[in-house]
């Protein structure tokens, strides 16, 4: 298996190359095509699996052709949002996609707690196309109005169980409903509990099941 024959852009593949990734993971050759036709996606796997490029390539193969250098704000509304249950994890993940994103014209966004909210709040108003974030702080974004999920067609709820087990699920399910009604879900986890399988019942629509 190579990372050719997914059809990713030279642009994403150059990165790719430069992150000195030769062969795709189990979970990037399961996941990558099935993101990519627009299915939603229940993957359970951990961090350290190749996880993150798993949806984040295919992803911004999707953005690429909505992709644009103008300097508008408006023209860098939040297509894809990426809920991540701990700073460490969505800096992590924005490190990633800014990685696999270096020679697009996509822009990253992080957002979470603990931390001065305005530096956040004026990158939020110059656009991003892609935002990741813990859902307390996303919400006080929206609440100010710093951004919006008005254009967000794909979400992705990253280390789902964690997030349940910190009790972010009436966060989350606020959130949701930020979203368009017609959009992509993709939901990662570890461990599949009762109450992850009633979440994935709730949040996706005939997904395929990805284990790795
Ligand atoms: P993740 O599970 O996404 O946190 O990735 C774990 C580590 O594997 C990170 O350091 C990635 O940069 C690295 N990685 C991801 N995909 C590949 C790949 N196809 N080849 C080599 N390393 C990879």
């Amino acid at each position: 298996q190579n990372f050719e024959q997914f059809g990713l852009a030279p642009n994403l593949l150059s990165a790719i190359k430069r992150m000195g990734y030769t062969k795709p993971t189990a979970i990037q050759c399961k996941a990558i095509p099935v993101v990519l036709q627009g299915r939603d996606v229940m993957g359970a796997a951990q961090t350290g699996t190749g996880k993150t490029a798993s949806f984040g390539l295919p992803v911004l193969q999707k953005l690429l052709p909505l992709a644009n250098t103008s300097t508008s704000p408006a023209r860098h509304p939040v297509r894809v949002l990426i809920l991540s249950p701990t700073r460490e994890l969505a800096d992590q993940t924005a490190e990633a996609l800014s990685n696999y994103a270096a020679d697009t014209p996509i822009r990253i966004g992080v957002v979470y707690g603990g931390v001065d909210i305005k530096p956040q709040a004026e990158a939020l108003r110059k656009g991003v196309e892609i935002l990741i974030a813990t859902p307390g702080r996303l919400l006080d974004h929206l609440e100010q109005r710093n951004t919006n999920l008005n254009q967000s067609g794909i979400v992705i709820l990253d280390e789902a169980d964690r997030m349940l087990d910190m009790g972010f699920l009436p966060d989350i399910s606020r959130i949701l409903n930020a979203l368009p009604k017609k959009r992509q879900n993709l939901m990662f986890s570890a461990t599949f509990s009762p109450e992850i399988k009633k979440l994935a019942g709730n949040f996706l629509t005939d997904p395929v099941v990805i284990e790795v």
